[in-house]
């Protein structure tokens, strides 16, 4: 089953989709079903994470789970659901809980975007870190910070895993899952603990690092230690990217034996047999 469940419309911060061109895109590329994610946070104009207010967050996102009512009406064939992409920053978590508590969501991601003060999933500002840091500061402390947004654990999914290695790979060359696998472990562990599930990103696969996130050999840790929710998402940005490498990544997906995809609905998953 073709999903795309990691959408950015025009009221995120970093998009100017419309709902309804990201719908047609999706039923032209096979997509089954697919879920809006945007971002909790707004952003500066250079794409630093601004801040993150309860009230702003449920004015934008009431809106756009008004547009997807909306557009729903006009592809009845393609269930398209609300969610949302949160970040961890420490001091955010007691407003993420009263936000995502009153929000009704089908899905939510969780993503860790920033390290030591650095977004560094952004070209803008990753060399920032990646210049004066060694590797292994870089990505131990990249996972590190996943292991605390996941005790948090307010989330059904963690959304592009390994994405520090965007960028990283340029600074350090490809990204090696072994060199790390005490730190990705204890954070697969407590999401298997928690019941959070884990996205298969394929935003990556044509351009930067050309890798699907996660590695797949982080894939199979999960399918080892009984995981048992995968998504896919195509973190498109542009509606011409909904659905984009959606195939490959589920060809991934068999190739390391993943029985199912997940689909949510009002947070509770659906496994669907690949
Ligand atoms: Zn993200
Ligand atoms: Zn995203």
């Amino acid at each position: 089953m073709l999903i795309d469940y990691h959408i950015h419309n025009h009221f995120s911060p970093d998009s100017e989709s419309e709902t309804e061109k990201i719908a047609a895109k999706a039923v032209e590329r096979g997509m089954k079903e697919i879920c809006i994610t945007n971002h909790g946070e707004t952003f500066l104009k250079d794409g630093g994470r601004e801040t993150f207010t309860v009230e702003e967050a449920v004015k934008r996102f009431s809106a756009c789970r008004k547009e997807i009512a909306e557009t729903q009406k006009a592809f009845p064939n393609l269930p398209i659901r609300f969610g949302a992409e949160i970040e961890y920053k420490k001091e955010w978590l007691p407003l993420l809980k009263t936000f995502v508590d009153k929000m009704d969501f089908d899905f939510i991601i969780g993503s860790h975007h920033i390290v030591d003060g650095v977004v560094i999933s952004s070209h803008h500002f990753a060399a920032d870190l990646f210049s004066r840091a060694g590797e292994k500061e870089a990505y131990a402390g990249y996972f590190e910070g996943l292991l605390k947004m996941v005790e948090w654990g307010h989330f059904d999914a963690v959304g592009h895993f390994d994405i520090i290695k965007k960028y990283g790979h340029q600074f350090y060359g490809p990204f090696r899952p072994k060199k790390y696998k005490p730190e990705i472990m204890a954070v697969l562990l407590m999401m298997k603990d928690k019941g959070i599930g884990i996205e298969l990103n394929a935003n990556c696969l044509r351009d930067k690092c050309k890798e699907l996130f996660p590695h797949p050999d982080i894939l199979k840790w999960c399918l080892k230690i009984g995981i048992e929710n995968y998504t896919m998402g195509s973190d498109g940005h542009e509606w011409q990217n909904t659905g984009l490498n959606i195939k490959e990544a589920l060809q991934i997906a068999k190739d390391v034996g993943i029985p199912a995809i997940s689909t949510y609905i009002k947070r509770r998953p659906t496994q669907h047999f690949i």
